[in-house]
């Protein structure tokens, strides 16, 4: 089945608000394994809104349209697609109930308001439980328009709660996807371990992504069923760990830090932390994860030479003799952020973020991360490079790395 995505509304066209709705429903067409080719963004205007549906199904089975359900007259895309059938619009009863039943509960309602309840004489209906919008899917000849809210937070759990179902109904085939994170290793290098398996497998499909720092691999397989995908999925799952096992860090939802604090949780060790040119973005990540708590102690932010000696017990000496960039005030930072904190692990960021402040011998982008595990250190050097915040999210990323290597080393 191929689908085309057509979010409407003229805010979208005027750059006012970021078109989510296209992404999302993009991304879940994909896991779905319905193609998609086109994607439109059309104003409020019925013309041209008629004229983008009609190409649209020149060339697609389905198109989904979001936005332009609301009470106010620009609000007329279940008018035009009604239109395009030729059909008429009709009262879906339950949703009228809640809208009079809404207002009766405020007052006044204007009689604009029940327009909301509108759909496509012989739809199925979408109720919207996060909003008055009725959403619905209208089938006609083989060909469907699915038409949604506009505000994300009713089109999502729409979505998830009723069109994901419809969709995978009209499917013949069911699809399934699985992602294996991996840090510590760029996307080219880690596809050319692997690249005779990407060659191998045709279902599944192995695709690499890159991700802020990190990368994935999504792993997708076309099936029967959910256990006939999920065969064919792990073996080659099994094969990619095989390879890249060092690398991974944990699958679909899993992130860096929430793999980082679940090892430290399970081996009973404690956190703290020690950042300069991070400045709270180590910690931030970590808290990332519910239930920190149980590893992660505190942290501080000690961004001048005085605050690194006062608070973390670095040496005067140190910092003159080989400055607060450097591998020996990056290792005492970590060593005093747990000794201070009184935890098993203390992580530390220095470095110079930019745009000034570089130098021949320490340019932007020098950065020293360093993690004490138990009294033993690791200091590494990253030569990175971007604008300030690339740099601060790109060190960021490291010393978690360095900390889950350290800490899934210690299993063996
Ligand atoms: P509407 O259904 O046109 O009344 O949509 C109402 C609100 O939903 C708009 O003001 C936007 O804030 C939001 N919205 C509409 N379309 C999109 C979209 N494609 N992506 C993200 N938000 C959207
Ligand atoms: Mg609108």
């Amino acid at each position: 089945m191929k689908a085309e995505i057509i979010a409407v509304g003229t805010e979208l066209l005027l750059g006012d608000i970021l078109n989510t709705n296209s992404q999302f429903l993009a991304r879940e067409l994909a896991n779905l394994g319905i193609d998609c080719y086109f994607q439109s963004v059309v104003g409020d205007n019925e013309k041209r809104l008629l004229d983008c549906i009609k190409i649209a199904f020149s060339r697609a089975d389905m198109v989904i349209l979001s936005g332009g359900l609301g009470p106010t007259q620009d609000d007329i895309t279940k008018e035009v697609v009604a239109k395009y059938f030729g059909k008429n619009l009709v009262m879906e009863k339950n949703s009228l109930d809640k809208i009079v039943d809404y207002f009766s509960q405020r007052g006044y309602m204007a009689e604009s308001n029940k327009k909301q309840a509108l759909v496509i004489d012989g739809s199925i209906v979408f109720e919207n439980n996060n909003g008055l919008a009725v959403g619905f899917g209208y089938e006609e000849d083989g060909k469907i328009a699915i038409v949604l809210p506009g505000p994300p937070k009713e089109l999502m759990p729409m979505f998830k709660e009723s069109v994901r179902s419809f969709l995978e109904k009209k499917q013949e085939y069911t699809i399934l996807s699985r992602e294996i994170h991996l840090s510590g290793i760029g996307e080219s290098s880690a596809s050319e371990k692997i690249s005779d398996l990407i060659e191998k497998y045709e279902n599944p499909t192995i695709a690499p992504y890159a991700k802020d720092n990190e990368m994935l691999f999504r792993v997708t397989a076309k099936g029967r069923n959910k256990e006939d995908c999920s065969e064919k999925l792990e073996k080659a799952i099994d094969e990619i760990v095989e390879r890249l096992g060092e690398y991974i860090y944990g699958f679909d939802e899993e992130t860096l830090e929430s793999a980082v604090i679940k090892k430290a949780i399970e081996k009973g060790l404690t956190i703290s932390t020690a950042e300069s040119c991070t400045g709270g973005m180590v910690a931030a990540r970590l808290v990332n994860y519910p239930g920190a708590s149980k590893a992660f102690i505190n942290g501080v932010i000690t961004y001048t030479n005085e605050s690194k000696h006062m608070l973390l017990g670095v040496k005067n000496e140190t910092l003159s003799v080989y400055g607060a960039v450097s591998p020996q005030t990056a290792e005492e930072m970590c060593f005093g952020a747990a000794r201070f904190s009184g935890t098993n692990i203390g992580i530390s960021t220095t470095g110079i973020a930019g745009p000034d402040g570089g130098s021949k011998e320490k340019p932007v982008g020098l950065v020293y991360v360093g993690v004490a595990i138990n009294g033993i250190v690791k200091v590494q050097r990253l030569n990175l490079k971007g604008s300030r915040n690339k740099i601060r999210e790109a060190t960021t990323t490291a010393v978690l790395e360095l900390l889950r290597k350290e800490l899934f080393k210690m299993e063996d």
